[in-house]
């Protein structure tokens, strides 16, 4: 049996805003932003609909759901994803194809996996079924990239002024003066009432469930996870 979830499920995955409402009693959710360089001109103008544009760097932001800290997701059970063809988030049903890349540049992506975490990834055998030739020929895996590419242009406006609310913060100045780089925070407290309202949750019971999460979540192999604590504290002044 192929472990498939051997190179890909690390402690974290990608959701989107259209995903919260399945995902935010499983997950604890905080945000990430990571540069992008784009490849060429047709790159540029396909990440324009949903990256933030920021001096001279393109930006995508994404909300990042379980523990970075932790090796596997949690929601891999002996080796497999326990939400397996149920509620799978859509980043988890592209892997290792990656939206931030129009559909007929994925080659240059596929080349990139394969020198990392993806390198032992079975899928990438001489003798698997082939999904992409110059475009994707499973029309599910198809349907996922665009819908994935959907929710990225629908979530931008939101998920922009989130970072700029981080400008001053010594995080974002490190983040903007390194060449690649990461930023991770907490979903700031002004903007949970609108998070929950366009993901269409109670935010009473996203608030309990987040809390939760984060406790559970917090020390991992005797370490406390910063991030959670933050997390907590903004959790823990969000108003009734
Ligand atoms: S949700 Fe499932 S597919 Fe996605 S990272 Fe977790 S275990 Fe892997």
């Amino acid at each position: 049996m192929i472990q498939c979830s051997s190179a890909c499920c690390g402690g974290a995955t990608i959701i989107t805003l259209k995903e919260l409402d399945r995902f935010y009693k499983i997950f604890p959710i905080t945000l990430g932003f990571r540069k992008l360089h784009p490849f060429n001109d047709f790159h540029k103008a396909y990440i324009e609909d949903f990256a933030i544009k920021y001096k001279s760097f393109y930006i995508i932001g994404d909300f990042i759901a379980g523990n970075r800290l932790r090796k596997r997701c949690r929601m891999l059970k002996e080796a497999l994803c326990s939400l397996h063809n149920k509620n799978k988030p859509l980043q988890c049903s592209v892997v290792p194809f990656s939206v931030t890349f129009p559909e007929n540049l994925q080659d240059i992506v596929i080349v990139e996996r394969k020198k990392g975490a993806f390198r032992t990834c079975k899928g990438f055998d001489d003798n698997a079924p082939s999904v992409w030739n110059g475009e994707f020929t499973d029309p599910i895996l198809k349907e996922n990239f665009y819908e994935l590419r959907q929710n990225l242009v629908f979530q931008r406006n939101i998920v922009e002024r989130l970072f700029f609310k981080c400008e001053n913060s010594p995080f974002f100045r490190k983040f903007i003066t390194e060449e690649q780089g990461f930023f991770e925070i907490p979903i700031i407290s002004d903007f949970i009432d609108e998070v929950c309202n366009i993901a269409q949750v109670d935010k009473f019971e996203f608030v309990k469930m987040q809390r939760s999460l984060f406790v559970k979540e917090l020390t991992v192999g005797g370490v406390k996870n910063s991030l959670f604590i933050e997390a907590l504290n903004v959790l823990d002044g969000v108003k009734n």
